[in-house]
């Protein structure tokens, strides 16, 4: 019975692995495609000031519209892009696009427009020896302004190699790029290397802000990496807030900026400039 069993269940075992592989070819075949059919999107998210309900910047965030699955976020391809030869051109798309767009909007029309953006870098983007010349071109092309880019990286990206990451980031800096660690708070073991690090800001994982009010190790932990920042005179951007005891919690605790739900999901960019010329309540 055992040995049957066995074998049943190795081979539900190879099935899930054959269907897991076709998914991720799959995936795959229509990235390339979606490159040239130009399905990608940038939505737009705001990062608030928790204080007085202006936006501050907003984050571009991927989105893909696929032809016969809809509207796809990052964790539904990005990991096959990483993983093959694709993210490259991906990540030259979202910087383009950004530029364009934030260009578009620093030039912009009647009221108040967006001027400020962050993107998100993957870790071989980070490590692309083009990435600097790619983003000064981008920056170049659109006269964009000193201090209008933010890149956001996650701790793991730093990880690798600090001093060749120094030597990205002052890059960076000389182009007038801002630096957010995204995701801070995940990947804690590095640090006291990452505090050597020329950064602006860091942003608070989503899954801390959570346990806000009911989780008293999450609760510690936020308030500890707000002392940090603020000692080290850092910008502090919470992620994911839902709630409004979760605003009030953050900003009584000295959190000046922040996004979630409860101000704005990710949105198009038409939606985004009437997001900026309404400040959320706070
Ligand atoms: P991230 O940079 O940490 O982005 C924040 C994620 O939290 C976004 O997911 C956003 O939609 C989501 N979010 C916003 N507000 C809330 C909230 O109130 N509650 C919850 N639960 N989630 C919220 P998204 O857009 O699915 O992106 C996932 C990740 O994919 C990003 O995490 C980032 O690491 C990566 N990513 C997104 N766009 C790009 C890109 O253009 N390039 C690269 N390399 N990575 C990207
Ligand atoms: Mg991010
Ligand atoms: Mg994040
Ligand atoms: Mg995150």
């Amino acid at each position: 019975y055992a040995k049957t069993r066995r074998k049943g269940s190795s081979a539900i075992f190879h099935e899930a692995m054959h269907t897991r592989v076709v998914d991720r070819m799959r995936v795959e075949t229509d990235l390339r495609a979606a490159l040239e059919k130009q399905e990608f999107e940038l939505h737009y998210q705001p990062i608030i000031d928790l204080r007085t309900g202006r936006t501050r910047s907003f984050e571009a965030l991927l989105r893909w519209r696929h032809p016969g699955r809809g509207l796809l976020a990052p964790e539904q391809f990005l990991a096959v892009a990483e993983e093959t030869d694709l993210m490259r051109p991906i990540g030259l798309w979202v910087m383009e696009e950004s530029c364009r767009q934030l260009a578009a909007w620093q030039l912009g029309g009647h009221g108040p427009q967006p001027s400020r953006l962050a993107v998100n870098l993957s870790v071989s983007e980070f490590w692309d020896p083009e990435l600097i010349d790619n983003i000064a071109a981008c920056l170049a092309a659109h006269r964009l302004t000193t201090g209008s880019l933010a890149v956001e990286i996650t701790e793991s990206v730093l990880l690798r190699d600090a001093a060749e990451a120094r030597a990205v980031l002052d890059r960076l800096h000389a182009l007038g790029c801002e630096l957010h660690i995204d995701d801070f708070g995940t990947g804690f073991s590095s640090l006291e290397a990452l505090l050597k690090l020329p950064i602006d800001a860091l942003k608070i994982d989503n899954s801390f802000v959570a346990g806000l009010g009911h989780d008293p190790s999450s609760e510690q932990l936020v308030q500890t990496i707000l002392r940090m920042g603020q000692d080290l005179d850092l910008d502090l951007i919470a992620e994911g807030i839902e709630t409004e005891d979760q605003r009030q919690m953050l900003s009584g605790l000295g959190c000046d900026y922040g996004q979630g739900y409860l101000f704005s999901p990710p949105v198009p960019p038409e939606v985004a400039i009437m997001v900026v010329g309404h400040p959320a309540s706070a």
